[in-house]
């Protein structure tokens, strides 16, 4: 069966753990392979991160902890990689990450790379780290070939794989995937699947992260306006669209950005015939 991970993102609210226990207990009928936990940069939500990844571990799923290094120290960064191998904690999805806006910079890592490179020869190969890599590239990279060189560094400092900025344009995948493989790359780059089930936030979001939004899904789902059974039932078929061609082109397994929501890609996994 093909792996599937999903991504959740820690609580803000005493509400929002419940909740996203709920949906948890229901995805996990997906059997993912993991259930990886965001990370704030610049250690934002450290304690909400590690304690969601403590529970996901206490329920008998494999959970990977995100990790950022921007503005941190290696003593820090050391700190609480002890911290995660005595929680029990085998995978890592490690990032540069970005500091939000007010936060000083000051920290000992320029790249993901180095945090890595770090992470290796700190710990050996105590952790599995998944690294991230941007089909329509990554948007502060000086040109694309400079994005994929910075991955292909990425993956030679140790990593085990990657999962992708989500994308609604298959082929950006496949050509990023063969370009990666033309230049070494051996290791699974599994396709990050983001859901459609709000307009709004979705355009925020690509906006800022650098994901493209293909004119026609744009136009569309804002001619739904806040019509939000047809934005979901769109979004149903475009990604489930998507997704039957990343299958079919063989792609190691699915990570979905799940939002904290079971019901989207629950339909997804059921529309795939997974569940
Ligand atoms: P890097 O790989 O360091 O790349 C950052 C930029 O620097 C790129 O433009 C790259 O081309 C360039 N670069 C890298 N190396 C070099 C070099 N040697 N010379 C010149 N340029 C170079 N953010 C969070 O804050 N928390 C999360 O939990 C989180 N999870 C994510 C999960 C996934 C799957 C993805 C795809 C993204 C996630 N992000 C998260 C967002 C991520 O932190 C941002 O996209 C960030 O801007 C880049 O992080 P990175 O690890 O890809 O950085």
């Amino acid at each position: 069966m093909l792996p599937i991970s999903l991504e959740f993102f820690p609580p803000k609210t005493a509400e929002g753990s419940e909740k996203l226990r709920a949906a948890r207990q229901q995805l996990y009928a997906l059997k993912p392979e993991f259930c990886s936990v965001t990370y704030g940069a610049g250690g934002s939500t450290h304690a909400g991160t590690f304690s969601t990844v403590g529970e996901i571990l206490a329920e008998g799923v494999d959970a990977a902890c995100h990790f950022s290094c921007i503005g941190a120290t290696r003593a820090r960064v050391r700190d609480q990689l002890a911290q995660l191998k005595t929680m029990g904690v085998k995978r890592l999805v490690a990032l540069r990450g970005d500091l939000p806006s007010g936060y000083g910079s000051g920290g000992e890592f320029q790249y993901a790379s180095e945090l890595v490179e770090f992470i290796r020869a700190e710990t050996g190969s105590s952790f599995h780290i998944e690294v991230a890599c941007y089909p329509e590239v990554h948007p502060q990279a000086k040109s694309p070939q400079s994005d994929l060189e910075a991955f292909v560094t990425k993956v030679r400092a140790g990593a085990d794989g990657a999962i992708t900025q989500y994308f609604y344009n298959a082929d950006s995948y496949f050509h990023f995937v063969e370009e990666a493989t033309r230049r070494g790359v051996t290791v699974p780059i599994v396709p990050g699947i983001m859901p459609i089930t709000n307009s709004s936030q979705l355009l925020r979001f690509s906006d800022a992260s650098g994901a493209e939004i293909p004119r026609w899904i744009r136009l569309r789902l804002q001619s739904f306006g806040d019509d939000t059974a047809s934005i979901k039932s769109f979004g149903q078929d475009v990604v489930g669209d998507l997704c039957q061609r990343l299958i079919a082109a063989g792609v190691p397994g699915l990570h979905f950005y799940t939002m904290n929501q079971a019901k989207a890609t629950l339909d997804l996994c059921e529309a795939l015939g997974r569940c």
